[in-house]
Formats: structure tokens, sequence, C-alpha cells
């Protein structure tokens, strides 16, 4: 039987495109909970819940959280009271067992009501990602095209030192994309056949993808206005 209807919406995209920053902009656009999968296990892992504790026994071990684990972390997180109205999904479903077991999840208040592929090329996710750098102080971010310091290699607040993490280097964000196509591409297609996808130009500037993303749900009469 289903339940009163709830906007459960998914952005897919390669690392870069900017699902975060557009499921910030959507969460106060439409006043709907951002479920992000990093933020998911940072909660778990912090209060040490039964699922925290069961994801690290795997990741001490060096293993991957089985899909099992992460998918009973959301399923508890869309019971909690902000999600009376639905969610933002960004970096989940990763594949589809997930989109598959969301499917179940969301079934009860209609499903997914749409799916927003932010589309952007290789080289220009590569030239986002790679060009970031972090103060090691205050952690301030930068960018050396779009969002350069003042001096080259220190922060403008406070004169830390900048470095590239890790996760940013070209070799992390080529396997990244690498896993980014094998595991959660296929989910495009999923979509596309249920007639719940929508594609926007992830190249554009953000506030034009907010706006292209909010006319896309118009359009597709999942939200009002
Ligand atoms: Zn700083």
């Amino acid at each position: 039987m289903v339940q009163a209807e709830r906007l459960y919406l998914v952005l897919l995209g390669v690392p870069g495109a900017g699902k975060g920053t557009q499921a910030s902009l959507l969460e106060d656009a439409l006043a709907i909970p951002q479920i992000s999968t990093g933020d998911l296990f940072r909660y778990n892992l912090k209060n040490q819940t039964e699922l925290g504790v069961l994801a690290k026994s795997y990741m001490d071990r060096g293993d991957l959280v089985p899909d099992e684990v992460t998918i009973r972390m959301v399923e508890e997180r869309l019971q909690r009271e902000d999600c009376a109205k639905g969610a933002i999904f960004d970096g989940f479903p990763r594949n589809l067992a997930q989109a598959v077991a969301l499917d179940q999840l969301t079934a009860v208040h209609g499903g997914i009501r749409r799916v927003l592929l932010i589309s952007l090329e290789d080289d220009e996710a590569m030239r986002r990602i790679t060009g970031r750098r972090v103060c090691r102080t205050c952690g301030a971010v930068y960018h050396v095209d779009f969002n350069p310091p003042k001096v080259e290699g220190v922060c403008d607040l406070d004169g830390g030192e900048l470095y590239q993490r890790d996760d940013d280097k070209p070799e992390t964000v080529r396997n990244r994309l690498f896993v980014y196509y094998k595991q959660t591409a296929p989910l495009v297609g999923y979509y596309f056949a249920k007639g719940l996808l929508t594609e926007v130009d992830g190249s554009q500037p953000i506030e034009t993808v907010q706006a292209a993303l909010l006319a896309a749900l118009r359009d597709a009469a999942a939200v009002g206005g």
C-alpha cells in the first residue's frame, strides 16, 4: 500500500560534477535533507552505532563495506523526522544492487521521483578535482585555476601551506572515474528505462546548473511552482 508520496531525488554524475554542491542548494530550495553516504558513514562511525561498528570491522580489515550495511544506514536515516517530505540522495546509490534496494525502501512513499544526471567531460572533472588545494592550517579550499590564492601555495587567510589531498591526486581521480564508469554509470540506463532521468550540463556555472535542475523538476512535475 502506498502511503503519502515523498519527494525522493537522486543525483548522479562523475566525481567533480558538483553533486554535493547542487544537493546542498536543492536542500535549501526544496526544504528536504541531502543524504550523502559519506556523511552517513561519518555519523555512524563517530557515534559508534551498531552499523558503524559493523562497518568499521570491514574497514579495519581493509575490506569494502558490503552494500547491505550501507543500505541499512540509509534505511535508518530515512526513518528520521526530517525525511518526512523526502530526501536528496548524493553518492547513493553507487551501483545497481543499491539502486534496486533504494527502490524497495522508497516504494511505500511512491519511489524515486526524479534522477538528475549532472554531466561533465572526464578531462574537465580531472581539472576541477586535481586543481584543488587545501590549507593545512584552516582547511580553506582553493583552486589553482578557478579560485587561486593571492600567493601560490599560501593561504590568503592565515599564510598556511596549501597542499593537494590524496583524494585529489590524478592517479586517485582516474581510479574514482574508473569505479564510477564500472559501477555507477549503469544506473543511467536503469533510471532512463524507468523514465526518471533528466540530464543537465554540469560544465555551466553553479547557479546555472541549479536553475536548470529546478526547471527540470518543475517540467517533470516533481515539484510545484
Ligand atoms: Zn588557511
